[in-house]
């Protein structure tokens, strides 16, 4: 069938016409498929339905590669073609396989509502397999986006179009900040809710996305596309879109919550041309965004490649630390506020590497929280501190008595498994539990507060203290301060420091203080460098202290060698 493009001039009613047009598509015996100038289908008949399988709902207002031309399938001639005329090309049958099919293109509208019609009729039965398309309808189920498949799809297929102009792909993946312990003290529900909001927001601040889709838990991605090599700007009015959208609250069972996103881009340059690297620049950069502290957006670069290449280069090596012994363990004091009687030491761990001398904790710590290597690393000096402290139990009052402080980081206390780790190392080396102390940053408490307050009473069941590590410098909710059950609490150095420098540091140390031991915790203040810090920390009734003061983190050896030191059991 024919269909003669209608002059819009000689039409008196061009919506009567408009509508004649539409009935005459809706019985014709042909399949007729109309698509917008953006990609998305505007039109599809009973016909087509019977012949490729997908119904109206699931095509029209939606773009032609989630459905008739999926990726793998080669581009759309419908799109971008601009083309008039017989063509044959083929469209995904939502089966999975594809039709070949033939038809008469020919422009419908103008202006914005310019599109590409076209009557077609299947020629064979083809039946071929789309390549990876066994369930034709890769959506998430829960929020109706595209899944991650069907991006990564859709990717190769936009990568491969534009491949040679740098900039014109980019690749935003978003993770929501702190979802993970809404999820864990709101319930599923609350986050199930959410993560369909978000997919909403999604939606509205898409503008002219390729696609946008669910990543999988609560990470989200959007692809953009432009000829030229602007699509960096235009992901970055998205994120600012996205950004905005974020600011209202979500409703969850009646109460208000905030969520924050951190975003991370990847754009097709510096030589990336493939889907998969562009996925993981990405991600790459979200990661970075989250190191920021979250809330953020960071943009996959020159600098951020270098970073990784060392990252991956500090976990490399890092895998054989242990193995080569390269780990050890040094011990700083800890003393009553007197400054003579110590009650304890902190393990700090030291990395010798072979090439690159002593590497800070700061440095490496990091790379094996992400890299999971801290869950031997730390096993490794919880036995080691707990062996060490047992042997200086075992010489007698001469020998350092007293505790040990060992740092948990968040991923440890994220696995459950840790409480049977403690519980072991305990027996294997015969320390008594309360002569243990755990620290864990404020940060790491907060990142996961549901999960980590029930491996916390885990642990203290066990009879080991518990110690909220650098307080001050993470979310500091006090609410939550007092819900884990916690002994002691460390004042971070960067309040210390202000000690005797100005009176503002003072009342928040008094504060922190007072607020402690109304909670029935002892605190520690951290970072103790002069006698005049630790006057003030004295006249504020603080309870302990560690710092330069005293002494350096030492090796075990030199502990007792060089401060002769006398800890009180
Ligand atoms: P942290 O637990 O807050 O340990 C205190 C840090 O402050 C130590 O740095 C210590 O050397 C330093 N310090 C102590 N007194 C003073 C002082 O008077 N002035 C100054 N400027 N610094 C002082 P270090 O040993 O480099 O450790 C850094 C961080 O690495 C630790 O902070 C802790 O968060 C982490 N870390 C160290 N060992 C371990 C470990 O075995 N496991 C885990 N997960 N983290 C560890
Ligand atoms: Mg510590
Ligand atoms: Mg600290």
């Amino acid at each position: 069938m024919v269909v003669e493009r209608t002059d819009p001039g000689s039409s008196p009613e061009p919506c009567a016409t408009a509508e004649r047009f539409l009935q005459m598509v809706m019985v014709c015996p042909d399949a007729f498929l109309e698509v917008s100038d953006a990609g998305v289908v505007t039109e599809w008949n009973p016909r087509a339905e019977e012949l490729f399988g997908w119904r109206r709902d699931e095509v029209v207002g939606h773009p032609i590669v989630e459905t008739l031309v999926p990726p793998g399938l080669g581009d759309s001639p419908l799109r971008h073609s601009g083309r008039e005329g017989r063509l044959r090309f083929e469209l995904a049958h939502r089966a999975g396989h594809r039709v070949a099919a033939e038809g008469l293109l020919f422009i419908t509208g103008d202006g914005s509502d310019r599109g590409i019609g076209t009557f077609l009729y299947g020629l064979d039965n083809a039946v071929d397999p789309i390549e990876g398309l066994s369930d034709a309808y890769r959506y998430d189920p829960l929020t109706g986006l595209p899944n991650r498949e069907l991006f990564g799809c859709q990717l190769s297929c936009v990568v491969a179009r534009t491949q040679g102009v740098a900039g014109s792909v980019a690749v935003v993946l978003l993770d929501l900040d702190r979802f993970k312990a809404i999820n864990n003290t709101m319930g599923h529900d609350a986050g199930d809710r959410i993560l369909v909001s978000v997919a909403d927001r999604l939606r509205r601040v898409a503008g002219d996305a390729e696609l946008v889709a669910r990543f999988g838990g609560d990470e989200f991605l959007a692809l953009f596309q432009t000829a030229s090599g602007t699509a960096q700007q235009k992901a970055a009015d998205f994120i600012e879109r996205m950004r905005a959208a974020m600011t209202e609250p979500f409703d969850v069972e009646g109460s208000e919550v905030f969520l924050d996103a951190s975003f991370g881009v990847a754009l097709n340059t510096f030589g990336v041309d493939a889907a998969g690297s562009l996925l993981s620049n990405a991600e790459a950069a979200m990661y970075q965004a989250k190191r920021r502290g979250g809330s953020s957006v960071e943009t996959f670069g020159e600098a951020m490649r270098l970073e990784l290449l060392d990252r991956m280069a500090t976990e490399h090596s890092l895998h054989r630390a242990l193995e080569r012994s390269e780990l050890m363990l040094h011990y700083q004091p800890v003393v009553e506020i007197d400054g003579i009687t110590t009650v304890g030491v902190e393990a700090l761990i030291r990395w010798q590497h072979p090439d690159q001398g002593l590497v800070s904790p700061y440095r490496f710590i990091p790379v094996a929280e992400e890299s999971g290597l801290i869950i031997p690393i730390g096993a490794w000096v919880l036995e080691e501190a707990c062996h060490q402290l047992r042997d200086w139990h075992h010489q007698g009052p001469t020998g350092p008595q007293g505790s040990v402080e060992v740092n948990l980081s968040a991923r440890q206390i994220d696995n459950p498994q840790i409480v049977r780790t403690v519980e072991e190392i305990l027996s294997r080396t015969g320390l008594p539990p309360e002569h243990l102390t755990l620290e864990i940053t404020e940060s790491a408490l907060m990142k996961d507060a549901g999960s980590a307050l029930q491996v916390l009473r885990a642990l203290k069941e066990i009879g080991v203290l518990l110690a909220i590590d650098d307080f001050g410098t993470g979310y500091s909710s006090l609410s939550y301060l007092q819900r884990f059950p916690l002994d002691v609490l460390k004042v971070d150095r960067s309040f210390v420091e202000e000690l005797g420098v100005s009176s503002e540091g003072e009342k928040i140390v008094s504060a922190v203080i007072k607020l402690a031991h109304a909670l029935g915790l002892k605190v520690v203040a951290e970072g103790v460098e002069t006698t005049q810090q630790l006057e003030v920390l004295r006249s504020l009734e603080c309870d302990y202290a560690q710092g330069f003061l005293f002494s350096r983190p030492v090796p075990a050896a030199d502990l007792i060698a060089a401060f002769g030191l006398q800890m009180s059991a």
